[in-house]
């Protein structure tokens, strides 16, 4: 859905303005992709795009569809914007029947406004977790640490997205992209992730990836398969 984005967060460094119209290629493109590289398992993500009716959601679910038209055992990890909260853009996605909904919410709450978000926005997203949840989904979420949070900030994020009915999340250190990006104000010890990590599962987040390096995508297969082991 292109590289420019229709919001702005100071973290990070994608391009902010008014997208390009959408590539109807596109889900064949990825598909074809896919295939090449021969893969099992696939996180396709996007810019969000505030322009389009649905956000993109039938693009999504489009992307889905093609890529499994070609790929028929893949797992597929969509992370997804928040839809401006709409129920029936994440339903659209949902029916596609993707094996993870991932939706980052990037920070704790105390964070929103400084990162550029509306603070309102923090409950719009937890709400596309529980949403994701209630229709059928395996949920994911992603947060940065090192923008100026404090533990009870983050140790609240843990007990909001469990009670989101979070299964899996990614925990990593903020970087700096750009000069106009925001600074990092602290870099956390490995075993300081270890902790943090430690302290998601002792309060119910089912699978947890934490560490420097740690991305949204970072051992995506590894996490998926951990949880499905569960169940
Ligand atoms: S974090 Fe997501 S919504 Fe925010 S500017 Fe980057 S791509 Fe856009």
């Amino acid at each position: 859905m292109g590289d420019v984005c229709t919001r702005n967060c100071r973290f990070c460094a994608v391009k902010s303005g008014i997208p390009e119209k959408l590539s109807p290629e596109e889900p064949a493109r990825i598909s074809e992709a896919v295939k090449a590289m021969e893969l099992t398992y696939v996180v396709i993500t996007s810019v969000t795009r505030d322009d389009l009716k649905d956000g993109g959601a039938s693009f999504f679910a489009d992307t889905v569809h093609t890529v499994r038209s070609k790929s028929a055992d893949i797992k597929i990890e969509l992370l997804i914007p928040d839809f401006k909260g709409s129920k029936d853009a994440l339903k659209t996605v949902i029916r596609s029947r993707p094996s993870v909904i991932n939706h980052n919410l990037e920070v704790p709450s105390i964070l929103y406004s400084y990162i550029n978000r509306d603070p309102k926005n923090y409950v719009r997203s937890l709400k596309v977790i529980e949403n994701a949840k209630k229709m059928g989904a395996y949920t994911k979420s992603g947060i940065m640490v090192g923008l100026g949070e404090d533990y009870p900030h983050i140790i609240q994020t843990f007990k909001d997205l469990r009670n989101a009915s979070c299964d899996m999340l990614t925990i990593g250190q903020y970087l700096q992209a750009t000069k106009s990006n925001l600074p990092v104000k602290k870099y956390y010890t490995p075993d300081e992730f270890e902790y943090l990590k430690t302290t998601a599962l002792s309060m119910g987040i089912k699978q947890v990836e934490s560490g420097p390096l740690v991305r949204s995508s970072y051992r995506a297969y590894d996490l998926y398969n951990r949880l499905m082991k569960e169940h």
